[in-house]
């Protein structure tokens, strides 16, 4: 899922920025970086990537936003100042949610260090995120934005991540209702033939201690084994 996140770097002037940027990337699982025109991408770059340089080698440079965004479905521009943007706004949060939501390839965009990123390619953007930062000094560093956007993604990934797994857990260690009523079932004819379960009740306040200890599917079985255990003993003793 996150390889379909592209990073878009418009005109960066710092090649350092190239470079930590890579890094902020890595640190987060994203790996898809693309530079628009980039000033240059030289040995500062790749010092400051610091191990991430599998990033900046394999970053794909183009020469126009257009080219950097044009096979994704999904362009989200970034910028610190948007609060005219009203309608189409999100904070790092709500985009990684929508982000994670979302099927087909999806590009987040960065501006130049010094300007941002023009109206012309803010209107290009489905979305603008704007990290909500103090009004009076909004404008963070090109590549602590990426870090922080990466990070919100990566939690949000990991949160999608965890919820499917749990699930499957669910289907795994959990009994179904057939085989829980298949057991409630078993539990009352066995009381019912020693003499214990004479009216419905016992068997409903049973159910109800049984559904509230969420039986997995071995601690079922275990109980299946001990009724059909005293069913053989009855039978034996009938003999
Ligand atoms: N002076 C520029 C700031 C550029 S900072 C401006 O006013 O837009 C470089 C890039 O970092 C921005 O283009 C944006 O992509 C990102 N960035 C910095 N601060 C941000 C913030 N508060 N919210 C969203 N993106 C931010």
């Amino acid at each position: 899922m996150l390889e379909n996140i592209r990073i878009v770097l418009i005109e960066t002037s710092h090649s350092g920025n190239i470079g930590s940027a890579a890094r902020a990337m890595k640190t987060m699982g994203l790996t898809q970086l693309c530079l628009v025109s980039p000033k240059s991408v030289d040995e500062q770059s790749y010092a400051l990537s610091a191990g991430a340089e599998d990033i900046v080698k394999n970053a794909r440079v183009v020469d126009s936003f257009d080219e950097a965004v044009d096979d994704c479905s999904l362009v989200i521009g970034t910028s610190a100042r948007l609060r005219h943007l009203q309608s189409t706004l999100i904070e790092p949060r709500e985009c990684a949610e929508k982000v994670v939501a979302h099927e087909g390839k999806i590009a987040i965009v960065f501006g130049r260090e010094r300007i941002g990123l023009t109206n012309e390619e803010l209107l290009k953007c489905h979305y603008h995120l704007n990290i909500p930062a103090n009004p009076d000094y909004s404008s963070l560093n090109l590549a602590m934005a990426v870090q922080l956007v990466s990070y919100e993604l990566r939690m949000a990934f990991l949160a999608q991540d965890k919820k499917e797994n749990s699930l499957s857990l669910i289907e795994q260690n959990y009994p179904t209702a057939e085989q829980l009523a298949y057991f409630f079932d078993h539990t009352e004819r066995v009381y019912q033939s020693l003499g214990f379960i004479q009216n419905q009740g016992v068997i409903h306040k049973l159910k109800r201690l049984y559904y509230r200890a969420q039986l997995e599917k071995n601690e079922l079985n275990i109980l299946n084994g001990m009724l059909s255990a005293v069913e053989k003993w009855i039978d034996l003793d009938l003999d």
